[in-house]
């Protein structure tokens, strides 16, 4: 495990680990234009991890072809992984993506959208918050 508390760093230290891409989306709340994103259409099996901090957040078996643009998937590794919660910016209620080891932005998630996957959620998250490393993914 790390002995880093990725809550306690300050701006500076995710200003060097970071690129401004990456920290205009994960410590600012960006979103990547549509489309754009490297592993938007990606079907390379694999685990997802957070591009801020590392802790694994999605599976390639969870990935979805939503055709929105951004990759998403229809549920996360694991429910603590992330954090979930309300954003009302841009006029609109939204529920937010967060990293929960390190509370970077991911992205938002929506429900009830009619896709034809085991949830109907959507985890609509920006490929520059994650980082992709293939490998098998059992059952
Ligand atoms: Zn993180």
């Amino acid at each position: 495990m790390s002995q880093n508390n990725y809550l306690d760093w300050t701006e500076e230290q995710w200003r060097a680990k970071l690129s401004p891409e990456e920290y205009a989306v994960l410590r600012e709340a960006g979103t990547e234009r549509p489309g754009i994103g490297e592993y938007t259409n990606t079907t390379t099996e694999g685990v997802y991890s957070c591009r801020a901090c590392g802790a694994e957040l999605f599976r390639s078996t969870e990935k979805f072809d939503s055709h929105c643009g951004w990759p998403s998937f229809f549920s996360p590794l694991a429910g603590d992984s992330i954090i979930e919660r309300e954003d009302r910016s841009l006029g609109m209620v939204r529920t937010e993506v967060l990293c929960a080891t390190c509370h970077s932005h991911l992205g938002h998630v929506f429900a009830g959208e009619g896709y034809n996957t085991p949830t109907d959620l959507r985890y609509c998250i920006n490929s520059i918050s994650l980082t992709l490393e293939e490998k098998p993914i059992e059952g």
